[in-house]
């Protein structure tokens, strides 16, 4: 029954004057997760319903009904939202129904990109429960505040389960899939603690190809290739059956998991719980021998460049590079014209400015409101839905109870026999069971409204502290969102710009700044900083795309 395929469920002809076909062409769209789809809130049979309703109610007759089952909202690689997409590029349709904006994308790019492709094509969105999905700045400031939201507890969600596996690290258990040479399985031991249910155990076919592939490339007489291809002969494979890839084999040799130690996420444990499957010897000669193959290079810590792609140099326009400075063991973003601009820019100094440049941004408390009220209208519609349905289960619930009741009394009577009491007992027994568990299911769904709606005000009453309590990759978000580049010279930021929609909604003038001083826009010098007064406009350079 549920596929990803349109299908019309409308289609009455009425007598219309000749318009374009799109005008009563509408597309709903219904997407439920694998982990919604226990929950009734969510279901695709509730999202439709709602869908079709308000198509109806706009005067639509020709509803293309198109669902993703099981797929989460992460990615655009879905058949139905692919489909919807098409139908728009070919303004097939006029008009999109969701019931809620994170249906669509839980991603704030991938929802930017939907309502660029919808709007340029003349398609309408509509939420139904939710923000205005107007064309306006402060309803585009909204829509784009719900897609920030959406995706915060897109991460929220990876963040607790990195919890999870993050503890099962630190207890000396490998928390995800095992690399080749080992197997995830049950834990044999029954009364293990529960952090330990799932561990890795040598595989029997690979563990030992494992030891004998360190064991060879130790004596340098192979190279990674030649090795990965002997041992592949040998029966080395992946845990899906595959010969490895190359860099998988490269890394396998590097890998301190096989010493019995595990590193996960900067977490580091020496006395793993696994057992391993290679010396420490060994080990430390396969080290030795590979540096000498790939001639002594080091290796690169890890960074997260925050400003990759915003940061320019207005004396060569350029972009900044991001880069690690082995020898002072410190991060800079600089300049990467072959002349050179003289000075790096230490990374968190640069990353600091540009959080700074947070503080200065306020909403008008007109705008605040105006977001309070449509969250409270969302949050008050989210929760009336929610009792009513919750009404509704404890109903459903009582009906079976007096219906268990009714035959007991007839037990009792005994106009029903014993075994029939039985029967019926145990069928009321599981209704009640499924009805308790959609209340549970249920209850979850009110706990993440309550969430969307705090985080919602959180923000807009302080943008900086969201921003600096941000994970790196939302961090970078907020600052596609805000600024579009910003231009340093001598490790200052002496210019910036706003993204369009930023700078759209500084016209509508809900923000302004704290710093209101009336600075004139654009006189520089070396070591003081411009401030830009929005009133006289935003920087603009001669390419103002
Ligand atoms: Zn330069």
């Amino acid at each position: 029954m549920f596929t990803t395929t349109s299908k019309r469920i409308l289609n009455i002809t009425v007598m219309q004057p000749k318009i374009a076909k799109n005008k009563h062409v509408c597309v709903a769209y219904l997407r439920v997760s694998t982990d919604d789809q226990a929950d009734n809130g969510l279901s695709l049979d509730y999202q439709e319903e709602q869908c079709k309703k308000a198509a109806i109610r706009d005067g639509y007759t020709d509803i293309n009904i198109i669902r993703d089952e099981g797929k989460s909202g992460t990615s655009l690689q879905r058949k139905g939202i692919q489909e919807v997409i098409e139908l728009a590029k070919n303004k097939e349709i006029s008009m999109v129904y969701v019931t809620h904006s994170d249906r669509l994308a839980r991603n704030i790019l991938d929802h930017a990109f939907l309502r660029h492709t919808f709007r340029s094509n003349g398609v309408e969105l509509k939420y139904l429960n939710g923000q205005s999905s107007g064309n306006d700045a402060v309803s585009t400031m909204a829509d784009n505040m719900f897609a920030s939201v959406n995706q915060y507890h897109s991460d929220n969600t990876r963040e607790k389960s990195q919890e999870a596996t993050d503890k099962k690290a630190r207890d000396g258990y490998w928390p995800t899939h095992a690399p080749v040479g080992y197997l995830n399985c049950e834990n044999p031991d029954k009364l293990c603690e529960k952090v330990a249910k799932r561990i890795i155990i040598p595989n029997p076919k690979t563990g030992q190809l494992v030891t004998e592939a360190f064991k060879l490339y130790a004596t340098g007489q192979y190279n990674t290739y030649e090795l990965n291809q002997i041992m592949y002969e040998k029966g080395l494979v992946s845990n899906v059956g595959k010969k490895l890839v190359e860099s998988v084999f490269t890394n396998m040799l590097k890998n301190r998991l096989y010493l019995g130690e595990i590193y996960w996420r900067g977490i580091s444990v020496k006395k793993g719980k696994h057992e391993p499957l290679i010396d420490e010897d060994t080990f430390n000669k396969v080290q030795s021998v590979s540096t000498k193959h790939v001639g002594g290079r080091c290796r690169r810590r890890k960074y997260f460049w925050l400003l990759n792609g915003y940061v320019f140099c207005p004396i060569h326009n350029r972009r900044f590079c991001a880069e690690f400075h082995l020898n002072k063991s410190k991060a800079y973003y600089h300049c990467p014209h072959r002349d050179g601009c003289g000075k790096y820019v230490e990374k968190s100094d640069l990353e600091k400015q540009v959080s700074d440049k947070f503080k200065n941004l306020q909403f008008e408390p007109e705008f605040v409101n105006s977001i309070i009220e449509r969250v409270k209208l969302i949050f008050e519609t989210r929760r009336n839905d929610y009792y009513a349905k919750h009404r509704g289960f404890l109903n459903r619930k009582n009906a079976y109870e007096a219906k268990l009741k009714t035959v007991e009394d007839r037990l009792i009577d005994q106009t029903l026999s014993k075994d029939d009491y039985t029967r019926i007992k145990d069928e009321i027994k599981a209704a009640i069971a499924v009805v308790d568990s959609q209340i549970n299911s249920l209850a979850k769904t009110k706990e993440v409204n309550i969430d969307t709606a705090s985080e919602i005000l959180n923000f807009t009453k302080d943008i900086y502290n969201v921003y600096m309590r941000s994970p790196e990759q939302l961090q970078k978000k907020f600052i596609g969102f805000f600024f579009e580049r910003f231009e340093v010279q001598n490790g200052l930021i002496i210019k910036y710009r706003y993204s369009p929609l930023f700078e759209g909604l500084i016209q509508e003038k809900v923000l302004f700044y704290k710093t209101s001083k009336p600075e004139k826009a654009l006189e520089i010098t070396a070591d003081s900083e411009v401030i830009i007064d929005p009133k006289l406009g935003a920087y603009r350079d001669s390419n103002p795309n």
